[in-house]
């Protein structure tokens, strides 16, 4: 019987500026390498929450490889579906924050082993125990990348297994309307979606978050999941709607907030829980990345996730 939940995509190294204001123009102290990749720190978050998970992607045959798949690894994940190529160099982002909170990237993605992806290691096998499936809009980022996700949804759904997707979409990536089919081929078979702020317009004619909701249960999304940052998240599906107020938290690093969000909340709706506890665990393990530096450093246990939330309840979330 499949028991995993799953996906798909890049692996990579995450390189950081040390102080705020610092740039890539000159030298300066660098702190890393940390584990990244969204779906890597999706498929972590799922793992640390006590769920088998699985992760197919490549990397190089190098020491960033090395690293992201022992520490996978470490926290559960099955990385037997990672693939070190001999030829290939492990992916990366280099990271500079800037003094109004936005951050900019040097990444090198599409050059690395992460862009080999493609329908040759989309086996059987490798899918073969996923109940569930999660797609990262970011990910895509190759004509032959989308292939091998499309076979990956397509082979999950044909045994009976649900899908996740999270648009999680570069800006530079609407302007293709390849990639705009794409999204919407992955929109239109996802039970569950789980965009950031704006994303939930960008795949739909519907303008008003709450027309949006509406098409996106008429297209067959069974539950939408709205991330908002630091004012929290939203669930809605045919039944009711949900919110949840932010934790208060000191933001120290916020990439990988959304993946863990999804992660958390993929695996408590796996796990059996209901949407609004669900929901809970995801805000909390939103909030609890961003405390932490480094994209991977900040997934949580469900132990922990509980304790934050009883934290919480009690009148403090650290
Ligand atoms: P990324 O793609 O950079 O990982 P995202 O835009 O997909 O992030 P966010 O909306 O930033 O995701 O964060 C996901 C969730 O984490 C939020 O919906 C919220 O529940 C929680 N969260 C994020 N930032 C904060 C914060 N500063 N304070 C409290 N909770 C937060
Ligand atoms: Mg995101």
């Amino acid at each position: 019987m499949a028991t995993k939940i799953m996906t798909m995509g890049e692996i990579l190294v995450e390189i950081m500026a040390q102080d705020v204001g610092q740039s890539f123009r000159q030298p300066g102290v660098l702190l890393g390498p940390y584990a990244s990749g969204a779906p890597a720190i999706f498929i972590d978050q799922v793992a640390k929450m006590g769920v088998p998970a699985g992760v197919i992607g490549c990397v190089g045959e190098d020491d960033f490889g090395h690293l992201n798949a022992q520490r996978l690894a470490a926290d559960g994940v099955d990385v037997s579906s990672i693939h070190f190529l001999p030829d290939a160099t492990t992916g990366s982002a280099f990271v500079t924050y800037r003094h109004d909170g936005n951050r900019d990237f040097v990444f090198n993605i599409t050059n690395s082993a992460s862009a080999r992806l493609t329908l040759a290691h989309v086996t059987p096998e490798a899918l073969a125990d996923c109940a569930h499936f999660h797609v990262m809009g970011s990910s895509l980022f190759s004509a032959s990348i989308v292939e091998a996700m499309k076979q990956a949804v397509d082979v999950v759904k044909r045994q009976g297994g649900s899908v996740s997707f999270d648009p999680n979409i570069r800006k530079e990536m609407l302007g293709s309307s390849a990639m705009r089919d794409a999204l919407r081929y992955f929109l239109t078979r996802a039970d569950v979606f789980l965009p950031s702020g704006p994303e939930l317009t960008m795949l739909v004619d519907a303008e008003t978050e709450a027309q949006a909701i509406d098409e996106l249960l008429d297209l067959g999304v069974q539950a939408v999941v709205i991330k908002r940052g630091a004012q929290g998240a939203s669930y809605a599906d045919r039944q009711q709607r949900l919110d949840v107020a932010p934790l208060a938290v000191t933001e120290l690093d916020p990439t990988g907030a959304g993946d863990c969000f999804g992660g958390a909340f993929v695996a408590c709706r796996f796990m059996g829980m209901s949407a609004g506890e669900a929901l809970a665990h995801a805000n909390a393990a939103g909030a609890m990345a961003v405390t932490r530096r480094g994209p991977m450093e900040g997934t949580h246990s469900l132990a922990q996730l509980r304790e934050v939330l009883v934290q919480a309840q009690a009148g403090g979330a650290q």
